[in-house]
């Protein structure tokens, strides 16, 4: 994919930002944060039109009139506006309000019949349209997304990281898998990646310490909720920040440069790479002892798995992490990596004799 910029995030001084409602509920209420948000520096002013909610019953937006609510944002404050479009009837109601950005929720991006009904909707039209995560942790769904769109012409893309649904009880609403949204950067290059602290907290308080997380991971701009009474909200009324909440956090973030090719990391970076080395050197005398135990477990018949092994793995890792300033659950995540590694060689030894 050849991207090109989006032109609202370009003259931005870091980090850029989107704000703006969860929901469009009223002219007043869209009007009041609009005009609160004003000449700050906000990229872009979000509201949500039609509001893919959970379980019916909800306030599930107001429709296409809100859109002439959002012509008067942009007419009054001189917001560049986005939101959120999930069928090619919003598409065209957006496209047809001046809308500047559109972007694709989450719970589209999970499907791709849905994602290619907006595709299809915006062939030609190289409006910017923003990407939220999938529901799921499915990176190749995301991407499959902004591929789907591409394919139709839309080539300034950006992504938005929004944390994943789980069954578990939780701390956020939707979990944060930074390691995700760092993965597709790594594979498209150069896209712009935004956090949405707010869907990923679920609950205010988090929205300063999640924004700070992202800014130190490089994210590129943060999308806050943003609404002058939050509790009176009609949806995401727990996890919206007023606007003056909202300065004070972008006061309080610590911006940091992103460069790091200065000398001072050189003497840290050459022992770190030593210590690299080692590691590997040692993995692969792991490796080969794994592999001559294979041939052992072959010719006595034994299973592959040995239950018990890997509990004693996981409870000598636990122990030495004790007092070493190491954290039991890295530290356990590695060897259960090495683990499934030796398990994977070993099924080839002691299937070898099968093909
Ligand atoms: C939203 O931004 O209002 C929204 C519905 O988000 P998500 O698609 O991330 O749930
Ligand atoms: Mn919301």
């Amino acid at each position: 994919m050849k991207l090109k910029n989006i032109p609202f995030f370009e003259k931005t001084t870091r980090p850029l930002l989107i704000a703006g409602p969860c929901s469009a509920e009223s002219e007043e209420q869209l009007l009041a944060v609009a005009h609160a948000l004003k000449g700050k520096e906000v990229s872009l002013f979000r509201a949500g039109i039609w509001k893919p909610r959970t379980r019916p019953g909800c306030f599930e937006g107001v429709g296409r009139p809100a859109l002439e609510w959002m012509k008067r944002v942009k007419e009054e404050c001189g917001l560049p506006l986005t939101v959120e479009v999930a069928t090619a009837q919003h598409v065209e109601q957006a496209l047809e309000a001046g809308i500047d950005v559109l972007w694709v929720g989450a719970r589209t991006v999970t499907n791709p019949f849905a994602v290619q009904e907006v595709a299809d909707a915006l062939q030609g039209v190289d409006i910017p349209v923003l990407v939220k995560n999938p529901v799921n942790p499915d990176l190749e769904l995301w991407i499959g997304a902004m591929e789907r769109l591409y394919n139709a012409g839309v080539t300034r893309l950006g992504a938005i990281h929004r944390g994943f649904s789980s069954y578990a009880e939780k701390y956020f609403r939707n979990t944060p898998q930074w390691q995700i949204p760092l993965e597709l950067r790594r594979r498209l290059p150069g896209i712009p990646m935004i956090c949405d602290p707010s869907h990923i907290a679920g609950k205010r308080e988090l929205v300063i310490s999640l924004s700070q997380q992202a800014l130190d991971l490089s994210f590129d701009g943060i999308m806050v909720e943003t609404h002058c009474n939050p509790v009176c909200a009609l949806s995401d009324s727990r996890q919206q920040v007023t606007p003056d909440e909202l300065f004070m956090i972008l006061d309080k973030l610590v911006r940091r440069s992103a460069v790091s090719d200065s000398g001072c990391f050189a003497n840290y970076r050459s022992r770190m790479d030593s210590i690299d080395e080692q590691i590997m050197e040692l993995l692969s005398k792991r490796m080969d002892i794994s592999r001559e135990i294979g041939v052992v477990k072959r010719e006595n018949g034994y299973t592959v798995f040995q239950p018990s092994r890997y509990n004693d793995t996981m409870e000598r890792c636990a122990a030495y992490c004790k007092g070493k300033n190491l954290d039991v659950e890295a530290v356990k995540t590695i060897f259960e990596a090495i683990h499934s590694e030796s398990i994977r060689q070993q099924l080839r030894i002691v299937n070898e004799g099968n093909e």
